[in-house]
């Protein structure tokens, strides 16, 4: 059993001067409880904690670190860089490199623009929508996220059709009033919207693959009702594949699953660890951006020449590499059905949902579908399941509602390591 001891001192002193003693509220651990551990390093597929620890990583950051923590090439490209001077706030070639590199991969994009964290691109892609539609309202899905702007931080009222009310204090009901929920896989619960808000809607926006309420996959021909029904009432359809873009294809899930956006938003992997998010979609709707058009979005660091370097290096090896993603996929499918079947054996109800390198385990006999399922899954056995193997040195999100994102330095036996390590756990009635 792995021992916490000076991440719990580290975590105290974080504490006096951080709200949370976090940046991010995940990291505080508050889901399953217990200390969250202080990171010292990492390479490949382990992390190095405070405590002297080895830990084997299912985050990755969170998604950014598809081939591993400390990817030579990206270090590499970052480390050069800086020597030159890491901002200016003027144009750098690097900033049009990527973007051609970016845009050569993903489909039906033309031009993209580059902000500096996911929020932030799903923030700037409705308020494009609105300048490019002349409408004000949006759809979004209960249990997608698309980062903390007020927007998005809206819970379902009533019933689906009914104004959404703010699920953070801070955010208006001004705000709240332009943001309709609708439910995952239920493809009903748009079209009511539309009925509802005729002529009103600018856009809606989807996770492809939902990753914000556990690994959610979207039923057969629901993204393709969506993309029908967008394109009948003139709404702009917006895929956030911060998670799913160069994650899941090189062209993201829209590659994957063979759908067209009209604007798509990026972040993760497409910094390669650094701050970077972006959003792109045809000139025809890029061009209402400033300084061409009259919406405006703008950024003291955005295109910030050190993290163009990590991004482009990053795109390069996926580029260089398109085996990864298949290597990937079925590393991931080997460690599902290994917990598939020690959770089986142990006679302990559960749902492994899963898509190429994303995957989360629900505690459940029901198929997860949508937020409602996940959260009638056992998150309480979820915290035994979390710290059970945080004491055997497996790092995993640190709550029910989030995806594991595997990385390509994850050997075979790491897996087995894991497997064995939950093998363990179960055979102790820790889980
Ligand atoms: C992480 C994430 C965001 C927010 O990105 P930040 O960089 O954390 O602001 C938005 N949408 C999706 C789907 C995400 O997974």
């Amino acid at each position: 059993m792995l021992q916490y001891k000076r991440s719990s001192e580290l975590f105290k002193q974080a504490q006096q001067v951080l709200p949370g003693g976090v940046n991010s509220p995940v990291r505080a651990f508050n889901a399953v409880g217990g200390t969250p551990i202080f990171v010292e390093k990492a390479q490949g597929a382990y992390l190095y904690d405070a405590d002297g620890n080895k830990l084997i990583d299912y985050i990755a950051s969170w998604g950014p670190l598809l081939f591993g923590h400390a990817y030579a090439p990206v270090i590499e490209a970052v480390t050069q860089r800086a020597k030159k001077g890491t901002s200016f706030g003027m144009p750098t070639e690097v900033e049009t490199l990527i973007a051609q590199k970016a845009l050569s991969m993903v489909p039906n994009v033309d031009k993209i623009r580059f902000v500096n964290s996911g929020t932030e691109a799903c923030m700037s892609a409705i308020r494009l929508a609105r300048g490019y539609t002349k409408r004000d309202k949006i759809i979004k899905f209960s249990g997608c996220y698309h980062g903390h702007s007020d927007s998005f931080l809206i819970a379902a009222g009533s019933g689906a059709t009914t104004f959404g009310v703010p699920n953070s204090p801070g955010v208006t009901q001004g705000t709240a009033k332009d943001t309709l929920l609708a439910n995952y896989n239920d493809i009903d619960s748009v079209k009511e919207l539309f009925v509802a808000y005729p002529g009103q809607i600018a856009a809606l926006i989807i996770e492809p693959i939902a990753g914000n309420m556990g690994c959610v996959l979207p039923k057969e021909g629901f993204l393709e009702a969506l993309r029908a029904i967008c394109t009948e009432h003139g709404a702009l359809f917006i895929m956030d594949e911060v998670m799913t873009g160069f994650r899941l294809a090189k062209g993201g899930a829209q590659e994957a699953l063979h759908i067209q956006a009209d604007i798509v938003t990026f972040g993760k992997v497409i910094g390669g660890g650094l701050p970077v998010a972006a959003f792109a979609a045809r000139t025809e709707i890029m061009d209402h951006l400033a300084p061409v058009g009259a919406v405006y979005q703008a950024g003291t660091l955005s295109g910030n020449p050190l993290a163009m370097s990590a991004g482009l290096a990053m795109l390069e090896q996926i580029e260089n590499q398109p085996e990864v993603f298949e290597s990937l996929d079925k590393k991931t499918a080997y460690l599902q059905e290994g917990i598939q079947k020690l959770l089986t054996q142990a006679g302990i109800p559960h749902q492994v949902n899963r898509f190429g390198s994303m995957c989360s385990v629900f505690f459940t006999e029901e198929p997860v579908t949508d937020f409602a399922s996940a959260q009638r899954a056992d998150h309480s056995r979820f915290k035994k399941y979390f710290h059970a193997m945080l004491s055997r040195g497996i790092y995993l999100p640190p709550s029910g509602y989030e995806s594991y994102f595997l990385n390509d330095a994850l050997s075979y036996a790491d897996l087995d390591t894991t497997l064995e390590a939950l093998r363990e756990a179960l055979a102790s009635g820790e889980i």
